[in-house]
């Protein structure tokens, strides 16, 4: 016998085994099937060895011992190929739910192969002992056993390979194929004890792709890192295991790291992971990102007394080397069992609620993440509501008046969009604008209230109403388009609508310097369309950036007009003053009594809108109110 092979393979083995047992390893599936294929592995080479060596000095030892060793060998021998298996499934699994029949049927190869290595002695199937070793008629299920399992484990990984990386579907391949490659080689030389080393070339690209213990570790030590708290909780919610997470953030984390620079604060952070992974042994804790750290625990841990706890530590300060650091934490607390989300939502919830908690200005702040996914929740809702009501043209468009200072009658109307849910209750359009904006509708949006509001002014009669024109609510990420211009002009054709009839309005606070928008403006201006500066008093805008735009309108937000009426100044009569000189009218917005429509008279205001008028109005409403 040649050991040539087997004594190196189990001296890196056990350099492997040591360097995994002694890292920190995530209480994963994918960790226990890898810690199974390790122990299996060395217990199948020990027995090889053992049972190999009594076989060549046979004439020395008791049968008892040699038929005892052998049966040990090869029943470990069979379960070791089953272990490569199940490890293949588990990274399936991490994947996708596999529900293979494969996965069932997987211990029938083994099991049969263990009852026959159990019952060797009596029916002399697989070896028998006399004067030696003699291999038995059922010799080669050896070989069959190892084969089949990476047979069954390439199927798999071909069956799944669209939910798998590149990467990781030419590491799976590989190892089955270095698993099959032995099995060969313990075939053709079956005096060289090869097979163990094709199983170490496996585990050692297992090791790398897979579970190195520092793929999961966060890069200052002793916590996890954020693909491992995603593999966690994925692997929680899979198995339905419910756990509690503590999540929390250092205040200010950002500004701190300028303030003190990212050395001082490196140490801090090693020092936390330390005092997380000392003092909470049996909970696994993460270092997110950006100061936020998660504390996960599977026993039902009493979340309140955690955060107690480490908030008794925060008052304390943190040593960096060079001094001593003091930082305060607000906290997020989930309970995975009374939420029932998916993972990935569960991470992105918590990471949004740690980052708006690091702006808290109070310390131990408290969140429960049930709320927040609530409105996540509630988000999607919208979400859904708003993409049925753009495919099926469902929006609302709502009128109010906009009243004439001097004569006190309707003169113009600013559109308003609305969206009903389900059970026909009306949306907020703050509620859903913004997402609007974000996630690319905006612009099927504002056509077709652009269009709503065409189609009405070509079906009534606007001098009868009252109406010179309406006002149209335009979003700057609408001006990303470069061909606004015609396509409002065109919209406006389609309905035989004049320019004059609609003036477009853009928000203070949208005007961020960009010049495209100043261009885009520009143009549809020169196309006939007027604009309003909506909501003026609410952003930054100085009179000179006013100027820039060829604004014809300037509406005053209606915080500005209610604290005005509340303590009068000289600050707003001269502000209008200037813009009246500018050449712009002025709207006041959000008059709600007689005394503010009185005192925005006062000052010159030459348009006033607000509920003291009218609520926005559904159209049909709107055209009866003239009546
Ligand atoms: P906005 O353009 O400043 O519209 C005025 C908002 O003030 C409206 O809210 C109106 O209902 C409300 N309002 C009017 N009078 C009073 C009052 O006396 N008191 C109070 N408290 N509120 C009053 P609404 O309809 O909820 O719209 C909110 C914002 O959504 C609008 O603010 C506008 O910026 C945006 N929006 C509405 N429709 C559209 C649209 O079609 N396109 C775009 N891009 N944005 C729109
Ligand atoms: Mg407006
Ligand atoms: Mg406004």
């Amino acid at each position: 016998m040649n050991y040539s092979f087997i004594v190196p393979s189990m001296l890196v083995l056990i350099v492997i085994m040591g360097y995994y047992f002694f890292r920190p390893r995530l209480p994963i599936r994918l960790n226990r099937a890898f810690l199974a294929i390790l122990v299996i592995d060395i217990c199948t080479e020990i027995f090889e060895c053992v049972s190999m060596r009594l076989n060549e000095t046979w004439v020395e030892h008791d049968p008892l011992l040699l038929w005892i060793f052998n049966t040990l060998f090869f029943i470990f021998a069979f379960i070791r190929p089953y272990m490569f298996f199940v490890f293949t499934v588990s990274v399936l699994d991490a994947r996708v739910l596999i529900r293979s029949k494969l996965h069932v049927l997987a211990p029938i190869a083994y099991v049969p192969c263990v009852a026959i290595a159990l019952t060797t002695a009596l029916t002399h199937w697989l070896f028998w002992i006399d004067g030696g070793f003699h291999a038995g008629p059922l010799y080669w299920i050896l070989y069959s056993c190892e084969c089949d399992y990476a047979i069954f484990a390439i199927i798999a990984v071909l069956r799944h390979w669209r939910e798998l990386s590149r990467h990781e579907i030419i590491s799976l391949l590989a190892i089955q194929a270095m698993l099959i490659a032995g099995t060969l080689a313990r075939f053709l030389l079956p005096n060289f004890v090869v097979m163990n080393m094709f199983c170490l070339m496996a585990i050692i690209v297992i090791f790398i792709s897979f579970l190195n213990p520092d793929l999961f570790l966060s890069e200052r030590g002793y916590v996890y890192n954020l693909p491992a708290f995603q593999a966690l909780l994925a692997e929680c919610h899979r198995r339905r295991r419910p756990c509690r997470v503590l999540g929390f953030t250092i205040q200010n984390y950002n500004e701190h790291r300028e303030i003190f620079g990212g050395k001082q604060m490196d140490a801090a952070l090693i020092g936390i992971n330390r005092y997380l992974n000392e003092t909470f042994p049996q909970m696994s804790s993460f270092y997110l990102r950006s100061g936020c750290y998660a504390v996960v625990g599977q026993n039902k841990p009493d979340l309140s007394a955690l955060q107690q706890e480490i908030s008794a530590r925060f008052a304390q300060p943190w040593s960096t080397g060079a001094g001593e650091l003091r930082l305060s934490v607000s906290f997020v607390e989930a309970d995975t069992e009374l939420m029932d989300c998916p993972s990935d939502r569960l991470v992105n919830t918590l990471m949004i609620s740690l980052d708006e908690l690091t702006r808290v200005s109070e310390p131990d702040t408290h969140r429960n993440l049930t709320d927040s996914i609530e409105e996540i929740n509630q988000k999607l809702d919208i979400r859904k509501c708003l993409e049925k009501a753009l495919d099926n043209d469902e929006l609302e468009v709502f009128l109010q008046p906009l009243v004439d200072c001097l004569t006190g009658k309707r003169v113009a109307a600013e559109a308003l969009v609305r969206l009903r849910n389900e059970d026909g209750k009306l949306i907020r359009p703050d509620l859903f604008i913004s997402m609007a904006e974000q996630e690319g509708y905006i612009v099927r949006l504002g056509e077709q209230v652009l269009a709503k509001v065409c189609r009405f002014i070509r079906d009534h009669d606007m001098e009868a109403l009252g109406v010179k024109w309406i006002n149209v609510n335009l979003s700057p990420v609408q001006f990303m388009s470069q061909d606004i211009p015609e396509r409002f002009s065109a919209i406006l054709k389609e309905y035989g609508v004049d320019q004059e009839m609609v003036h477009l309005e853009i928000t203070e606070q949208s005007m961020i310097d960009f010049s495209l928008l100043r261009d885009q403006i520009t143009g549809l201006h020169e196309n006939g369309f007027q604009f309003s500066l909506d909501d003026y008093g609410s952003g930054y805008s100085n009179l000179s950036r006013v100027r820039q735009y060829p604004f014809t309108n300037i509406k005053i937000d209606m915080d500005v007009v209610r604290s005005y009426c509340k303590q009068k100044d000289v600050l707003l009569p001269a502000l209008i003053q200037g813009f009246k000189q500018m050449n712009l009218s002025i709207t006041a917005e959000g008059i709600e009594t007689e005394e503010m429509a009185g005192a925005m008279k006062d000052i010159a205001c030459d348009y006033l809108q607000g509920y003291y008028f009218s609520r926005p109005v559904p159209m049909d409403e709107f055209v009866k109110m003239s009546a």
